[in-house]
């Protein structure tokens, strides 16, 4: 067997520590802020693997602590049937973040402001406008690296949560080895495991930051945790199930929702044909509607 080189420079020093000397860490970033944002901390939870770390963790501390899970409405129902498994098991203090709610009020700090009306509250919707999120392009609002659909169905939703519900401290399990990206940022002097989010007017906590996949699944086999069932189906991820912005997107899909697949294809090529051929046009987009069936669109040369 190969044997593997140990990383090396500030990221690998950090991913490298023995798991032991992460979970103190990890306890006291939560005890910490905790503490200091007594009754204004939240912890984010999208029921994946990392999130229930970092709720476990947080749960030791308050078990009342608020709970806040964003519902794209575009989640694998894996993940909804999880999410009122351990809301009931695990007694969750838990409100949910939905973009569904067309219109909002903008006011900071508790204070009343003008009302406002989101224009995007659905995926399909998203996709419609901007096209569906592709990985590695800089499809977000303003030419940024996130995507259109994470912005309106998620950084809104969870924002005017936040701001709603007074809260001044988020934690959840961002780890930084999930993708490039993050270790980058994580490594940036504003970031790390601990900074001011000004966009929400809140203190954002990563306690299991320098966490590998194999320290999450230590802490949750070793404490014998309950997890999604997606993870035992072999997925990696447990986002919108309609999302086509990480690399793997096509085998996930098509081996976990092998009908959702070759709609989300369609789509794909009628949004190349589009760009191809500018004068062809859609006549419907892409719905669920509340019964969770999907209507498509259709062409028109
Ligand atoms: S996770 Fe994917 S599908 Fe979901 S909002 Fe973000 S980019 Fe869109």
């Amino acid at each position: 067997m190969a044997r593997k080189e140990p990383r090396t420079g500030p990221v690998g020093s950090k991913l490298d520590r023995p798991f032991s000397e992460k979970v103190i860490e990890a306890r006291g970033y939560v005890a910490h802020n905790m503490a200091e944002y007594n009754g204004k901390t939240v912890v984010s939870c999208s029921f994946g693997k990392d999130s229930l770390v970092v709720l476990h963790l947080a749960l030791q501390n308050n078990p009342d602590v608020p709970v806040v899970f964003n519902d794209t409405g575009v989640e694998h129902p894996e993940t909804i049937q999880f999410a009122k498994y351990l809301t009931k098991e695990w007694n969750l203090n838990l409100t949910i973040a939905r973009p569904s709610d067309p219109w909002f009020k903008l006011g900071r700090n508790g204070r009343s402001g003008r009302w406002m009306r989101q224009r995007y509250t659905n995926y399909w919707q998203c996709v419609a406008e901007f096209g569906f999120a592709r990985g590695g392009k800089r499809t977000g609002k303003n030419g940024s690296a996130g995507t259109h659909c994470c912005y309106y169905l998620k950084d809104k939703p969870m924002g005017r949560s936040v701001r709603e519900n007074g809260w001044k401290c988020v934690i959840d399990g961002l780890t930084a080895a999930e993708s490039r990206q993050r270790t980058l940022r994580a490594v940036m002097p504003d970031y790390g495991a601990c900074y001011r989010f000004v966009e929400w007017d809140a203190q954002k906590v990563h306690p299991i930051l320098w966490w590998t996949e194999g320290d999450v699944w230590e802490y949750i086999l070793r404490l014998d945790l309950p997890f999604n069932d997606l993870y035992s189906q072999g997925s990696e991820r447990v986002g919108c199930m309609t999302c086509t912005a990480y690399a793997r997107w096509e085998s996930e899909m098509q081996r976990l929702t092998p009908k959702l697949y070759p709609i989300i294809r369609e789509r794909m090529a009628e949004e190349d044909a589009l760009v191809l051929h500018p004068d062809i046009k859609v006549l419907s987009t892409g719905n669920l509607d509340d019964s969770g069936i999907l209507t498509v669109g259709t062409l028109e040369g």
